[in-house]
């Protein structure tokens, strides 16, 4: 009869299969209690998640995939698209940084591995020398340099910006006030709506239903636009 590792009896357990599966799994290393304290916005936090994990798809990864496929970056065309290149080193990236980190850190700010590189800019508080916290004006530059890049390679009519620091500027200090409201005004982000249906009059056409349900969908509406607003880029 077979024995099963992993506890003292030998005896199956659903918490000893959990862990031989996993035991051989180490979890990557980096100060992701930083990452995830940051609350908003959510798309940038994932996204900044995916390029500490190195999951954002750079040309480097595709041309593992498939043959054929260029490894070197669209834009400078002078070394692969890794991710530490597409935000950090591509020249595209870097005089963008070159504007936003102050003279001081610009070394050490150019001398990391990507997740290192990472956690090393949102772990850090007072960086940069401008009233947004280094943190978010950090990821927010993050995201806008993968957006915009994909934006100058798939879409046609895409503009190159005149003052992407003013952009990302702004955008990052909107983010601050946010959270800064958010914690002294001590508002509620969640409310609890309850929704119910009202059976429709009785012989009523497919068009009665429809109105009863929008006239349903207004007031909904009302509040998933509110808590748009609220959420302000979420
Ligand atoms: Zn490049």
């Amino acid at each position: 009869m077979p024995r099963m590792g992993g506890t003292s009896t030998h005896q199956f357990t659903i918490q000893s299969a959990y862990r031989l599966q996993h035991r051989d799994i180490h979890a990557l290393e980096g100060d992701w209690k930083s990452l995830w304290d940051w609350k908003w916005p959510h798309r940038i936090q994932t996204f900044i998640w995916l390029v500490a994990q190195k999951r954002i798809l750079t040309n480097f990864r595709r041309s593992k995939w498939r043959v054929g496929i260029s490894p070197l970056c669209t834009r400078c065309g002078r070394d692969d698209e890794i991710t530490i290149h597409v935000l950090c080193e591509c020249v595209y990236a870097t005089q963008v940084w070159l504007r936003l980190v102050p003279s001081n850190f610009i070394t050490d700010f150019f001398t990391f591995d990507c997740r290192n590189w990472i956690f090393n800019n949102i772990s850090k508080q007072g960086i940069g020398g401008h009233s947004t916290n280094w943190k978010i004006t950090f990821m927010t530059t993050c995201w806008f340099m993968w957006a915009w890049r994909n934006k100058a390679i798939f879409e046609k009519n895409f503009q190159q910006l005149n003052n992407p620091v003013l952009v990302i500027q702004n955008f990052a200090q909107k983010i601050d006030l946010c959270s800064n409201q958010r914690l002294h005004c001590n508002f509620q982000m969640k409310e609890t709506i309850y929704i119910g249906w009202k059976n429709p009059p009785l012989k009523v056409g497919l068009n009665s239903i429809v109105m009863v349900l929008a006239k349903e969908m207004e007031n909904i509406q009302v509040v998933v636009t509110s808590f748009v607003t609220l959420n302000g880029y979420g």
